[in-house]
């Protein structure tokens, strides 16, 4: 059984590492966004398939599929549910679940990056984003007069505000870190994703324990249909009994 595991996640390394361990043929996808990836054990692939059209075609090579992408990257999501589906592969989603049970009283939820960026604004003065790279010029007309702190893995293309600070680095982040980060910075807002897990856990620890707001972006649903697990080893089983 070959495994084609879309990837760009930590559960996404973690199951690759379970399937070589189990012997089992797996080939991880990146999507080729970071400058020096986290690579996965076993086969690796970089970069777009080209769309609905590209997978359908690559699928020749592979008896399953694991979309395990970030709960974020909704187009590969699709495409790989309209792919699997055209091409008769069966597909499985590994998403892990977002944090609307651990959400506190100091959490904002909001539908857009737009509205976390207006409501940051609202907020405080000195607004730390934590969105990613790719989301971050969706801030800039709300917040081009804060003091932002942006952390992001690689720098962005766009041109940032002069009166915001690039932090480049690359998780995971503990709690005196992300407390000392804070308060280093006077943070007085947290913007972050819905991403869930806990690998970015630390950031939302420390906002609780200073008592600085959390604008918390949701998930926007993926495609219908898809057999969804939750954690690692759910994917590996559904995996080992095919
Ligand atoms: P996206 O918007 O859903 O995907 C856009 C296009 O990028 C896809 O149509 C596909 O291009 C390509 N792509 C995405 N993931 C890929 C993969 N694993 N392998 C091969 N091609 C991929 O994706 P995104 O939000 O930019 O995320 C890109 C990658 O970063 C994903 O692998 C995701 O797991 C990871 N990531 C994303 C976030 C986030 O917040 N979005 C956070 C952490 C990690 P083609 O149409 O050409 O096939």
């Amino acid at each position: 059984m070959r495994v084609l595991l879309l990837g760009g996640t930590s559960e996404a390394r973690d199951l690759a590492a379970a399937l070589v361990a189990d012997g089992v043929p797996v080939t991880s996808s990146l999507a080729g966004r970071v400058a020096r990836p986290r690579l996965p054990e076993g086969e690796v692939r970089i970069g777009g398939f080209g769309g609905v059209d590209g997978l359908r075609a690559a699928l020749a090579d592979y008896d399953v599929v694991v979309d395990a992408t970030h709960p974020f990257a909704l187009g590969m999501s699709r495409n790989a549910a309209a792919a699997c589906a055209a091409e008769d592969v069966p597909l499985l989603r590994l998403e892990r679940p977002g944090w609307a049970e651990q959400a506190l009283p100091s959490w904002i939820w909001v539908d857009t990056h737009e509205q976390a960026a207006t409501v940051a604004g609202e907020l405080g003065s000195r607004p730390f984003l934590t969105v990613g790279r790719q989301e971050l010029a969706r801030f800039v007309p709300a917040l081009a007069e804060r003091e932002v702190l942006a952390r992001v893995v690689d720098v962005p293309d766009v041109t940032l505000p002069p009166a915001w600070v690039l932090r480049t680095s690359r998780g995971p982040y503990d709690l005196a870190g992300e407390r000392d980060l804070m308060q280093d910075h006077a943070i007085d807002v947290v913007v972050t994703k819905d991403s869930g897990g806990s690998y970015t856990w630390p950031k939302m620890a420390a906002a609780a324990e200073l008592g600085i707001p959390v604008v918390v972006v949701r998930r926007t649903p993926g495609p219908t249909g898809v057999l969804t697990v939750t954690d690692v080893a759910a994917a590996r089983d559904w995996l080992s009994r095919r």
